[in-house]
C-alpha cells in the first residue's frame, strides 16, 4: 500500500528518518494504516494531558520524533490490539532495514500506547 494524501500531510515536520520508516512500513505491512498524528503543538499536548490521553508534557510529538498510526480494515479505523502487533512488526522490520532505531509505545509497561512509534531517544535525543 501507499500512504494516502492526508497521512502524508500529517508527516510534515516529522524527522525524515522516521518518515522513511513509516513509508517503508506502508510498503510491507500486512495491515493497512493511516497516520493520525505527527508533529504536535504544546497547546495540543496540554489538552491531551488534561484529557488523560497523554501522561507527559515531554512528548516526542512536540519535537517531530513521534508518529501515531491507526490500523485500517475494510476502510475503517480499528483499535484491536492484534492489528497493532502486526503493524509494530512491520514498523520494526522497516526500521531495521533502514537502520533507524525506533520504540513502539505498545511495549510500554505503565501506559501502553499501541498507535505510537518514536525514534529511540538514545540515538535521537530531542
Ligand atoms: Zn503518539
Amino acid at each position: 500500500m501507499t500512504l494516502d494524501a492526508r497521512s502524508i500531510s500529517r508527516l510534515k515536520g516529522v524527522n525524515p528518518h522516521l518518515v522513511a520508516v513509516v513509508q517503508r512500513a506502508a510498503e510491507i505491512s500486512p495491515v493497512k494504516f493511516i497516520v493520525t498524528e505527527g508533529l504536535r503543538t504544546k497547546e495540543r499536548q496540554a489538552q491531551l494531558k488534561a484529557a488523560g490521553a497523554s501522561t507527559t508534557m515531554n512528548s516526542r510529538h512536540l519535537t517531530g520524533h513521534a508518529v501515531d498510526l491507526a490500523a485500517v480494515v475494510d476502510g475503517e479505523v480499528r483499535w484491536d490490539w492484534p492489528l497493532y502487533h502486526k503493524l509494530a512488526a512491520a514498523m520494526q522490520k522497516a526500521a531495521n532495514e533502514l537502520e533507524v532505531p525506533i520504540v513502539w509505545g505498545g511495549s510500554w509497561k505503565s501506559f501502553p500506547d499501541g498507535p505510537h512509534f518514536e525514534l529511540d531517544r538514545r540515538t535521537y535525543p530531542a
